[in-house]
Formats: structure tokens, sequence, C-alpha cells
């Protein structure tokens, strides 16, 4: 029930702001104490772009978050819109690659020994997620969900006026031998059946892409589509200001428990007063799962837990994203720094952070560029929430009036319009633009 002080917020909804301050009004369905239409459990990217459409369209959301808008996981990753990436993570080229990457413990990929049995059962789904057949699948879904990710991603832009947050550069990955670089052709030839373009490049070329660069990397390759944004965080935060003006409202709570039926749904907080909407969605990262408990639903979610360091902007002249695809992790120019990191650790959600892996991708940085001052970072660590086939949660729960929008792994920040879109749809009784068969909640 809404009811308690807290719930009032400070934002307007588009149609009180529209109200000539004189005339009388009747109660908003908010203060008669009806509830949302829409509650929105997580404010990281993906529940932000979720209640941003549906307050486009309308609808009375709130998006209830323990710590705020964008504060956790969508607050420091790499930065990029990877349209382009859409190779599912288990594929033969990296599970071949997994003994060489696990026998380093501050490499690319690590598994704490302890949290390995509980672990298994989802490193199994994510091998048998690597055989052809369902290879092919999750390659053309990711490959449709890119498409509109990129679409979804420009209107908001505008429609929001953050484009000026956008940077168009580019992105170059770097090989240090000519066996790695033909390694990875198989996957180049793979986006290009997508219509990916790119270019191999080498020497002057190269150089010219990225000057400062060790003589280590003797290939590269160079996407001009790829793109990235001036700060994650801050323009989370733009978006949401821009939600908030259609009327959206943020509660900062812990829910302990949802429920929902035929007629509506419930999210109880950590206070133990009780919010009612009409419709529930469930966007909480990598702390779904949890909720989805709650009402009967079983779905696989792990996190990948990744690092960085964030040097100052004057650390080094970075052109454009780059990516040393062997080494697990990227360089990203930021209008707020220069951001070093990605690896992959799968340790759960409880495990304290191990920063030395922040500090190892930063002592190869200065490797790759000798000229890199690797003083003055701030290290961070982020919750990637992932699914064994590397492709989110986007659809109806098992109960009525509620919807999952979580497990987008590496790719969140790229694939949240698109998420809010597709669940704008649901929500409203439209039929989504995509076929949501691979991505459904059910399909494990
Ligand atoms: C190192 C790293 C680099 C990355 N780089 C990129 C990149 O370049 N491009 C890209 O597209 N993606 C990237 N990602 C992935 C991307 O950051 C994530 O996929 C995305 O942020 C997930 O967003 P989310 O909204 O699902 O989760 P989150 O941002 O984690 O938000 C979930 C929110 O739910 C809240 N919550 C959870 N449970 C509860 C509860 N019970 N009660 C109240 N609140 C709750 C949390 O407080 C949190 O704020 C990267 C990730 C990492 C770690």
């Amino acid at each position: 029930m809404r009811g308690s002080a807290n719930v009032q917020g400070n934002s307007k909804s588009s149609e009180e702001g529209r109200r000539p301050s004189s005339a009388p009004r009747a109660p908003s369905p908010r203060e008669r104490g009806e509830g949302e239409d829409v509650a929105i459990v997580g404010g990281g990217i993906i529940g932000i772009c979720v209640a941003t459409l549906l307050a486009e369209a309308g609808r009375r959301v709130t998006i209830f978050d323990r710590t705020g808008i964008c504060e956790e996981t969508s607050s420091g990753n790499a930065a990029a819109f990877a349209f382009s990436d859409v190779l599912p993570l288990a594929h033969k080229g990296m599970i071949k690659q997994l003994p060489k990457w696990l026998a380093d413990p501050l490499g690319p990929l690590s598994i704490p020994p302890a949290y390995l049995p509980k672990l298994l059962p989802w490193l199994i789904r994510f091998w048998r997620a690597g055989n052809s057949r369902h290879y092919e699948t999750s390659l053309a879904a990711q490959a449709g969900m890119m498409r509109l990710a990129e679409a979804e991603w420009m209107g908001l832009l505008d429609r929001s006026g953050t484009r000026p947050m956008l940077r168009e550069d580019g992105s170059l990955e770097l090989y240090e031998s000519e066996a790695e670089f033909r390694a990875s052709l198989s996957g180049w030839a793979a986006r290009e059946r997508f219509d990916i373009g790119f270019r191999h490049v080498e020497g002057e070329e190269m150089a010219a892409l990225q000057p400062g660069l060790a003589p280590r990397f003797v290939k590269g390759t160079f996407v001009p589509s790829w793109k990235t944004v001036a700060d994650p965080k801050l323009l989370g935060k733009a978006v949401w200001a821009y939600a908030e003006r259609l009327g959206a409202r943020f509660e900062h709570a812990r829910i302990d428990r949802v429920e929902a039926g035929a007629d509506g749904a419930a999210v109880m907080l950590a206070d133990g007063t009780t919010r009612k909407a009409k419709q529930l969605v469930i966007a909480a990262g990598a702390w779904s799962h949890l909720l989805a408990r709650n009402l009967g639903d079983r779905i696989p979610l792990e996190t990948e837990r990744g690092y960085n360091t964030t040097l100052p902007v004057s650390a080094f002249d970075v052109k454009r994203q780059l990516i040393f695809s062997g080494h697990g992790f990227v360089i990203t120019p930021l209008e707020t720094g220069l951001r070093v990191g990605g690896a992959v650790e799968l340790g759960g959600i409880e495990r304290p952070p191990n920063y030395a892996r922040s500090k190892a991708m930063l002592e190869k940085a200065k490797r790759f560029l000798p000229g890199l001052d690797p003083s003055g970072g701030i290290e961070w660590m982020g919750f990637r929430p992932s699914l064994p086939d590397s492709l989110p949660v986007i659809g109806r729960a098992r109960t009525p009036n509620v919807f999952y929008a979580f497990g987008h792994g590496h790719l969140g920040l790229t694939q949240a319009v698109a998420t809010g879109r597709l669940i704008r749809d649901l929500v409203l009784g439209q039929t989504p633009p995509l076929d949501l068969k691979p991505f459904r909640p059910q399909r494990f």
C-alpha cells in the first residue's frame, strides 16, 4: 500500500506539470493511494530504461533501489555501445582458451576454488551453449537484439537530449602475434554475415589509429561503428532526469520479497511496509534470481564479476576504445577519466572484491602503452548478471503481471533501451518487434 511519507517523491507527473497553478484539481491516482501502474525493482541502466519507455507511454512508474540510480554495476562499466559484439561467450575459441586463462589466477578468467561446486551446474550449461546448434541460435538472436539496440538507443539519446554524450570513434582490437590474429578471423567472418563493418590494420595505419602502442602488437582490427559514451553513470543519471520529467519516480528501499497474482503485484520493503502496483518488473541485475524465486521461477543467473581502474584523463591520450581480447580487458577514454579493466571472476555475489585483479590489468596496460601514467586511479568491481547462453532474460514470469528484464552480462549498457522497448510492449500488450523465444525466462 502506498501511504507512508516516503512514497511521495519530489517529481511531478507530466500532467501535473502542464496544469495552470490556479486551477482546482482532482487528487491524482498516487494521492488517492491507488498504487503505481508499474513497480520496477532495480535502478541500474536496465531498470531506468524500462521506466523511461513506460513513462513515455504514459504509465505511472516507480523504481525501487537500495542504493540509487546507476550506482552499482551500471556506474563503472567500460562505456561501450557494443552493437557489433554479437558472438555468444560460449564458443569454441573461448572454450579452447579456458585452461590457459584459468592457470593464471589474475588472468582474464578466474574461479575461486571454494565457489566451484556452486558454479558447476551453470558451467555445464555454459559448456552446452557452446555447441553449434545452440551457438547459431544465440548468435542470430543476439544480432537481432543488437539491431534493435542501436535503433532504440539512438532514438532515446535524441528524445532525452543526451546525444552529446555519445562518442563515435570506433574501437581497435589488438593482437600480439599472427597466430592470435588468425584465431580471431572466424569471429570476424561470423560478424560479416550480419553486415558488421571492420578493417584489419597494421603498420602505419594501426599506429595512426593509436599512437604510442608498444611494438608487441603486430596487427589490429578497427571497427568504425563501435561507439562509447562519455561516462555510463552520468548517462544513466541524465536519462533518469528525463524520465523524472515525464513523471517516473524513485524510492530508496531494499526489497525483501515480491508477490503477484491476477489482481496485481506487491513489493515488500525491508522497513516492513508494502507497495502495490498493477504490474511488476524485476530488473535487479545480478540479484534478480533471488526475487524471481519468490515467484516460483528458478533461473540460473550467475555473476561474472569485473574489475577496473579509472585513471585521471591526463594518464594517456587514448583515441578510441582499445581491446586486448587475449588479455580480457579494454581501455576506454571517458570524459571523466581513462578506464582500464574487464576480466571475469566467477565468484558469486557474496565474496569481497580482490583488487589485485584491477592492479594486474593496470600493470599490463602500462606495458601495452609505455607512456601511460598509472598513478591516481580509482579501483572498482561490478557484478555482470549472466545467463549461461549469454542472452538476457526478457519476458513474462510464470506469475501474471510480472516481467523479467535481467541477465545482460557484458552487454547491459548496450542493450538497455532495446530491453526497455521489449518490456514496454509486453506491459502494454503490444507485439514486440523481436521474436522473444530465445530470451524467454522458461528456456532453462
Ligand atoms: C567491468 C565491466 C565492464 C562492462 N562493460 C560494459 C560495456 O562496455 N558495455 C556494456 O554494454 N555493458 C558492459 N558491462 C555490463 C553492464 O555493466 C551490465 O550488464 C549492466 O550494468 C547491468 O545492468 P542492470 O541494470 O541489470 O544491473 P545493475 O546495474 O547491477 O542494477 C541493478 C540494481 O538493482 C538493485 N537491487 C538488486 N536487488 C535489490 C533489492 N532486493 N532491493 C532493491 N534494489 C535491488 C541494485 O542495488 C542495483 O542498483 C560491463 C560490466 C562490467 C562489470
